[in-house]
């Protein structure tokens, strides 16, 4: 194995988990130094403050909250609008299923909404009087959005510093935004997640939920005020806080090391027209390289032909909802089925022909990591032996 396909070949997981350096953890170290690693224990500005200072200020979005994961985040976004059970949220057909689980857990019943040609979904499905509509912007892919929708939130878990054509930053558009520092996003802190908003009531509704739905004062016992209600407990630590922190610092770095590659490879790969790449808009985070294929059988050809080159992969297939087992068998751990009991007969979803379309560019599609950390030369090397194993099949 030469050095670079051992590089390629250590990386299980495609993107993410780059820059995690010990000569470059001042925010770590500093955090162990103050010998604190819970985030409300003292009232001076903790480390999970300054990275929602940090983040809030360059999505240039008026609040964010730091939670354990992304999921999570989307509860407290969905949780803040003060639903009813059973009201219906409308998700994307095409997702992970963390999505799903959000609403189901918070007592509301997810309708899937089929994708558009990106595969994002088609904010023209929605019914006009939709009240809560969750949006997924996947992997980089800056996602279409409805108009005149209540409560709006965006899942930029996997696409964090993507920006919409007027410039904005994704997550920053509807009622809230979401973010995940899975080890397999952006930016990684094993596990993380952050929710923004704009506006001060929803956050100030989030941050009580996420503490036992105090309303603490740091450095204090938390306390319940006439407002008070039912939470859990979301708080986030301080060291975790703290590799997000320096996660967050690379940010500039770690993108335009994707566009590098990303023109890279545009540049090199054949112009095979039974095997295209489709081209990403301006403001995506160029995370992958988006293949369509005539047919499945070629893809499939390519997955094995890359996989035996060592060359990562990965398809789109695992993330089309009507085929998930959760929702086709309508699955809960309640006795009385909650919050499935809530819900209308029938399938709930949106789709003009049955996701058939959706199935079909699934079934096509193939996609492939680009990797910021690699300087030029090994990237133009890793599109090198792409374009060979592609134009070998
Ligand atoms: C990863 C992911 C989530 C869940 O994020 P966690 O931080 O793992 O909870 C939600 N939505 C999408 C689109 C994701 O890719």
């Amino acid at each position: 194995m030469s050095t670079l396909d051992k590089r390629l070949g250590q990386r299980f997981l495609p993107y993410g988990a780059n820059y995690l350096d010990w000569s470059d953890m001042p925010e770590l170290r500093e955090v162990i130094e103050q010998q604190v690693l819970f985030r409300y224990q003292t009232e001076t500005e903790s480390m999970a403050s300054r990275l929602e200072r940090t983040v809030a200020e360059r999505l240039g979005v008026g609040h964010a909250l730091a939670v354990h994961n992304c999921t999570e985040a989307l509860r407290l976004a969905l949780i803040s609008t003060r639903p009813a059970v059973g009201d219906l949220v409308h998700i994307p057909a095409v997702t992970f299923v963390a999505v799903a689980g959000a609403v189901l857990s918070c007592g509301l019943i997810p309708v899937l909404v089929d994708a558009d040609d990106s595969l994002s979904m088609d904010p023209t499905l929605l019914p006009p009087d939709a009240q809560r509509v969750i949006t997924a912007h996947m992997e980089g892919t800056v996602a279409p959005l409805p108009t005149g929708v209540p409560y709006l939130v965006e899942d930029c878990a996997q696409s964090l510093g993507a920006r919409f054509p007027d410039g904005r930053y994704v997550g920053t558009a509807g009622y809230a935004g979401t973010f995940s520092f899975h080890h397999n996003k952006v930016l990684t802190s094993g596990e993380g997640g952050l929710v923004v908003t704009g506006a001060d009531d929803a956050w100030a509704t989030m941050r009580r939920y996420h503490d036992h739905g105090s309303a603490r004062v740091p450095g204090q016992y938390p306390t319940w005020n006439d407002d008070a209600h039912f939470g859990e407990n979301f708080v986030t630590s301080e060291q975790v806080a703290a590799v997000q922190c320096q996660q967050f610092r690379h940010l500039d770095e770690l993108l335009a090391g994707l566009e590098r590659m990303y023109a890279i490879a545009m540049a090199e790969l054949p112009g095979r027209t039974d095997l295209e790449v489709l081209p990403r808009a301006v403001g995506d985070v160029k995370v992958s390289l988006r293949f369509r294929c005539e047919s499945k059988e070629l893809r499939n050809a390519a997955v094995a032909a890359l996989t035996a080159a060592g060359i990562a992969n990965w398809t789109l297939g695992k993330y089309l909802l009507p085929e998930h087992p959760v929702l086709t068998g309508r699955r809960s751990l309640y006795r009385d089925g909650f919050p499935w009991n809530h819900a209308p007969k029938g399938l709930l979803a949106l789709s003009r022909d049955g996701f058939a379309r959706t199935r079909d560019l699934l079934d096509r599609t193939l996609c492939l990591p680009l990797s910021p950390e690699l300087a030029e030369k090994e990237q133009a090397l890793v599109a090198k032996s792409v374009r060979q194993v592609l134009e070998a099949l």
